[in-house]
């Protein structure tokens, strides 16, 4: 079996043979400066990198390096994402399943962990807690558990979502993070209007993958890394890969990681939407120390810092299973997205205090999403709410050609300033209504064009007034 990353045959475009001498290859020149000064040029060109070229620059130990790859990242996350950072929730759903995940407290065999999966009414009441925090933009999670969770579940669930006008709230984008299915089921996900579709690899490395997941419809390696083709024959072409770093040894999990994009990319012309980077986190019966595979800080910001540079085009995301200080030193590397005010339990948004007892791991920022939206005004950041781009039909190969070409800023960032002044008006604390308004003041000088920036202050006034949901 050969490597060929136009294959439909998870084996064949997730290669073990070529990952190993990806590595083997990257472990020989790691200090080969010559090389390394040829990838980064190749890399300032921000048309991305292929996985030995990144895993070169994973490798490399040359300290004046590795610091121009932390400066060429930061550099090309301003470029394309500018200083905007995107805020979401996950809502948690049930945890009813049937899988025998190693790693995840929601594996069939725990039995004193509660089991608990929203009702519509339930769902309505989480959905209303999360726009009172401000929230327009939601993942959501559940276990597999075809008879408990089964996709007309899932569907009744984002319908309710949608459904929900609370005072001026309104979720406008369900992204889904659930189990591979078919395609027939991706095609009813995507009719009922959904974001991204998110599905994390865990681990690329076949052998360890099929250890990790014992038993249950997950133990399928070939089904589970095939599953984002099926959700794009399905039509969905916003897809959302990542891997559970901490599980098997890094190296191999990026190497993974960008021969799935590009095999996306190959075979659909266009790469995931997102890159998301959990790590593994303690949890009710989990102890990531059980995992040999843990990843320093430092180590973790590279790996960012490697993935902006390889797929400039790509989005990454980064959960609150992050510290803040980590978050902080993550989000310069190139992410564009985090979430705030989280809360990983079933039914956990209306509850006063937050409960424990059906986690599905140790969340590590615990700070409000108005803290959250406060941090980032102080680190110079934008907080958005923005959903625009997939409302206005720019999804899959649409949307990457606007980033590409850079007409995106033209969107993003004054959709960014009038979904914060939405946010500042309906739900901030006085202390970041203040700040969020000399942010606004600040950034609306930055707009380049005349005429949106005139279009931008008139709406920030109609927004004063309550009109709300205007973008570009
Ligand atoms: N059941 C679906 C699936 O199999 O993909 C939905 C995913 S689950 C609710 C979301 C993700 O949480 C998993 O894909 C896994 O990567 C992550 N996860 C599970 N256990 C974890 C742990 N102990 N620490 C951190 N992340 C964990």
């Amino acid at each position: 079996m050969d490597y060929n990353m136009r294959s439909m045959k998870a084996e064949e475009f997730i290669h073990d043979g070529e990952i190993r001498a990806t590595l083997a290859y990257a472990e020989e020149h790691k200090n080969d400066l010559p090389l390394i000064d040829r990838i980064l040029e190749k890399a300032k060109l921000r048309k991305g990198l292929d996985h030995r070229e990144a895993s070169v620059l994973l490798a490399c130990s040359d300290e004046e390096k590795v610091k121009e790859i932390y400066d060429l990242a930061e550099q090309i996350k301003k470029d394309f994402y500018g200083n905007r950072i995107v805020l979401f929730a996950p809502l948690y759903l049930s945890n009813y399943c049937v899988n025998g995940c190693l790693y995840c407290p929601y594996h069939l065999k725990n039995k004193h962990i509660p089991r608990k999966k929203l009702t519509q009414e339930e769902v309505a009441r989480e959905v209303i807690a999360l726009q009172d925090m401000g929230h327009k933009r939601l993942a959501i999670e559940a276990g597999e558990d075809p008879v408990n969770n089964p996709i007309e579940y899932i569907l009744d669930c984002i319908n309710t979502i949608y459904s929900i006008k609370h005072k001026n709230g309104a979720i406008r984008r369900v992204n889904v993070n659930i189990a591979a299915t078919t395609v027939e089921n991706y095609r009813k996900l995507h009719e009922a209007g959904i974001g991204t579709y998110i599905l994390f690899q865990e681990t690329y490395n076949k052998e360890k993958y099929e250890v990790l997941h014992p038993t249950g419809p997950k133990h399928n390696y070939s089904y589970h890394t095939e599953a984002m083709d099926r959700a794009q024959e399905g039509g969905i072409d916003d897809v959302g890969i990542g891997v559970l770093f901490g599980l098997d040894n890094y190296q191999y999990e990026f190497a993974g990681l960008l021969m799935h994009a590009e095999h996306l990319e190959a075979v659909h012309g266009v790469g995931p939407h997102t890159i998301s980077v959990p790590r593994v986190k303690r949890a009710d019966d989990i102890d990531p120390g059980d995992f040999d595979n843990s990843l320093s800080d430092e180590m973790f910001c590279r790996i960012a810092a490697c993935i902006r540079i390889a797929v400039p085009y790509t989005g990454m995301i980064i959960s609150t299973r992050e510290t803040p200080e980590v978050r902080e030193k993550i989000i310069r590397m190139g992410v564009s997205q985090i979430s705030g005010g989280s809360r990983t339990s079933v039914g956990g948004y209306a509850e006063e205090e937050r409960p424990h007892d059906t986690e599905q791991f140790d969340v590590s920022d615990n700070r409000t999403l108005d803290e959250v939206v406060h941090w980032l005004m102080t680190a110079g950041y934008i907080p958005s709410f923005c959903t625009a781009c997939y409302r206005e039909g720019r999804t899959g190969d649409r949307f990457m050609e606007l980033c590409k070409s850079g007409q995106i800023q033209n969107c993003c960032h004054p959709n960014a300033l009038m979904t914060l002044k939405e946010f500042l008006e309906d739900y901030a604390s006085e202390e970041t209504k203040k700040l969020g308004e000399e942010v606004i003041r600040r950034e609306i000088e930055t707009i380049p064009k005349e005429n949106v920036r005139k279009v931008v202050r008139e709406r920030l006034v109609k927004i004063i007034e309550g009109d709300r949901d205007f973008r570009f």
